[in-house]
């Protein structure tokens, strides 16, 4: 059994993009914090992101959190934060909501434009039935996820935080004064982690880590396949399309095209690509963007990974109610890459119990609790 010498403030349970950055912050609050991650930082869902960054939703706390943690990509040359756009088709039904939706992102500083469909396609051709409108950020865009990642390792263990690689939690205890985890090498190399605190930032596996410590966290694997396409010749250079009718999205990635589509069924830990999910995705694209029919798939370059769904596909941030010094910061649902910076700053206060810099009462997990909550921001 090994016990670590180094007897931390904080243990931090995932390093992906949200522990990564929060253990920098964390770090660099002045607490002692120790990452245990089961293999490598952004191994996990941060790095099979399709890396996009956007400010257009609907709710001021996403809003917020996108905003200031695209401000932070931007200002780290390492992030690799390109801001190509993202443009939203719009169905008719969806388009005062939207709409609605840009007048507060304007509220906030953002640029999004609202536009006709005909004035979208200077950006994409496209048939343009079932739509109301359209919207672009010219803000929005595209990060490198991995190096963001690495850099926030960096910096967290240049601020004093240490880390355990290819450890993985085994079981969790609560004790008089903190948090007792088991831990497991790839090696077979058993120890534990005491802290007073623990951070809860194991993406899609969070619930599975509430249950070892005997706490229901509703975080759930939904898998996701990004199809894309050989090289084009010539190339096509688009921004982040979202077809919020089909559901489709698209963009270019090098030479190529990329593109997906949710299957609300494909939850739980389902393993690899789901080929059978291809046709009925493109038969979508191609009703909109019959150009790509000329497109070739390339298999091998196409990927998968675990989207952490939450039963409003909004994350949960901040202490957990009758779990004292249990922190979340899981069940982003897509959107954790756009949201790290913030959210790691925002993990900071919580353990220092300041005020948070954006107010994240909605992510409090009492919602699930008393039956509060509803779907309320464009999913994507
Ligand atoms: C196909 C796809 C496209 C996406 N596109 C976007 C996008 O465009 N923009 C965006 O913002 N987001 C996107 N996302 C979502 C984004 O990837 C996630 O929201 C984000 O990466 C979550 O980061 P995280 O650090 O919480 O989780 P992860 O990156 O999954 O990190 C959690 C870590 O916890 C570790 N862990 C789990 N259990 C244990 C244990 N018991 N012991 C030790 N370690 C453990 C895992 O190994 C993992 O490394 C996409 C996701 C997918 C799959």
């Amino acid at each position: 059994m090994i016990q670590s010498e180094f007897s931390p403030d904080v243990v931090v349970i995932g390093a992906g993009i949200i522990g990564a950055a929060s253990a920098w912050r964390l770090a660099e609050s002045g607490l002692r914090v120790m990452v245990v991650e089961r293999e490598s930082p952004a191994s996990g869902s941060t790095g099979k992101s399709v890396a996009g960054v956007r400010h257009q939703f609907t709710t001021e706390t996403n809003i917020l959190l996108a905003r200031e943690s695209i401000a932070e990509y931007a200002a780290m040359p390492v992030s690799g934060y390109r801001p190509e756009g993202y443009l939203m088709l719009v169905p008719a039904e969806q388009w005062d909501n939207h709409r609605a939706g840009v007048a507060l992102q304007h509220q906030h500083g953002v640029p999004t434009q609202l536009l006709t469909p005909q004035e979208a396609q200077n950006h994409v051709p496209f048939l343009p039935g079932g739509l109301g409108g359209c919207s672009f950020c010219r803000t929005d865009g595209l990060v490198d996820a991995h190096s963001l990642t690495h850099e926030y390792v960096r910096r967290a263990r240049e601020a004093g935080a240490r880390f355990l690689l290819n450890t993985a939690v085994t079981g969790i205890q609560r004790q008089e004064d903190g948090w007792g985890v088991a831990t497991r090498g790839s090696s077979g190399a058993v120890g534990t982690v005491t802290a007073p605190l623990l951070l809860n930032a194991a993406g899609a596996w969070s619930g599975e880590l509430g249950r070892l410590a005997g706490l229901e966290i509703p975080v759930w694997p939904a898998r996701r396949m990004v199809f894309a396409t050989a090289p084009l010749d010539p190339p096509r250079h688009l921004p982040m399309i979202f077809d919020l009718h089909s559901g489709v999205y698209m963009r270019s990635e090098g030479q190529r095209l990329i593109f997906g589509r949710a299957d609300p069924a494909d939850t739980g830990w389902r393993e690899g690509m789901n080929w059978d999910w291809l046709e009925p995705t493109l038969e979508l694209a191609l009703e909109r963007f019959p150009w790509l029919e000329s497109a070739c798939l390339d298999r091998r370059a196409s990927w998968w990974g675990y989207y952490e769904m939450t039963p409003d596909q909004e994350p949960i941030v901040g202490r957990m109610p009758g779990a004292e010094g249990w922190i979340n910061a899981c069940g982003f649902s897509g959107h954790g890459v756009m949201q790290a910076a913030a959210i790691a700053r925002i993990v900071a206060q919580v353990a220092a119990d300041t005020p948070p810099f954006i107010d994240i009462a909605p992510y409090s997990s009492d919602r699930f609790a008393q039956g509060l909550y509803t779907s309320r921001d464009i999913q994507l």
